[in-house]
């Protein structure tokens, strides 16, 4: 296994949910986090808490959808510790709806953040790995990659493009640059808060039953970044027993 210890590695969404439970469990692993969000409050309490357990983290406002905001918190990562080891592109947003409500504003949100906000990490930081030889980019998917459901035909496309450009990126890479993608299912996190259609808040709170914690999926991030430097996991998985 490679150590996770003193890799640096930028989390995009740290301030809750999957973000949050990866930067706690690869600090307590002794990484060095830096942490992006709108919320900086969160990240200021979760870099507190992180520094209160004798592990290292920085943060920084992150908005995804500004390709130089991005590039800013590669620069924070680099200048703070000279290189960026690992980038986990996991900020996103859901709010489902059935395609006739015309949502068009929160569609257009979905894709500024789930899609675009994926490529201005991997601008920002595949340059940084090149000049390295080295670097591991996990972006986080979900099953809605995998499949579509009523009410979130347009996530699950940002979705499948994440999957495409995760794949491309694989294949374009070159050694030594790692390429992961996880996708999570059902998870504990603020991630359906967002859903302002009753119908579809409706449909999801039943659906959410079964959600299994974030830090499942922490664990499945963690599992691609510590293994050997020739071993590279391309496609993980993980949903609750329970759902079909
Ligand atoms: P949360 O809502 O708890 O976390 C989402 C994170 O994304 C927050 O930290 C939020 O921070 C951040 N974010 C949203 N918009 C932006 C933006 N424009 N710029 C920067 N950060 C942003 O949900 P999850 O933890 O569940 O979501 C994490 C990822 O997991 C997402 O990509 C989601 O699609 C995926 N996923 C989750 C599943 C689940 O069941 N929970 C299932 C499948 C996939 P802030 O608002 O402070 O900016």
């Amino acid at each position: 296994m490679l150590p996770i210890k003193d890799k640096v590695i930028i989390i995009t969404g740290a301030s809750s949910g999957i973000g949050e439970a990866t930067a706690r469990l690869l600090a307590s692993r002794g990484a060095h986090v830096v942490l992006g969000a709108r919320r900086t409050e969160r990240l200021k309490a979760l870099v507190s808490a992180i520094e209160a357990d004798g592990g290292s983290a920085v943060h920084q406002a992150l908005d995804v959808t500004d390709p130089k905001q991005m590039e800013a918190i590669v620069a924070l990562a680099r200048k703070q510790y000279g290189r960026v080891d690992v980038l986990v592109n996991n900020a996103g947003v859901m709010p489902l709806s059935p395609l006739e409500a015309l949502k068009i504003d929160e569609w257009n949100r979905m894709i500024d953040v789930n899609i675009r906000g994926v490529l201005h990490g991997i601008a920002a930081v595949l340059p940084v790995m090149k000049a390295q030889g080295t670097g591991q980019i996990v972006n986080i998917a979900s099953i809605g990659a995998y499949e579509v459901s009523p009410t979130a035909a347009v996530y699950c496309a940002t979705k499948y493009a994440v999957r495409a450009i995760t794949e491309g990126l694989r294949l374009e890479a070159g050694p030594g640059i790692r390429v992961t993608l996880v996708s999570p299912g059902v998870t504990e996190s603020e991630l359906a808060d967002s859903i302002s259609d009753a119908g579809a808040a409706a449909l999801m709170k039943e659906y959410r039953r079964h959600a299994i914690p974030a830090s499942a999926i922490a664990g499945a991030i963690a599992y691609a970044i510590e293994q050997p430097a020739d071993v590279d996991v391309n496609e993980l998985v993980v949903r609750p027993a329970a759902q079909r």
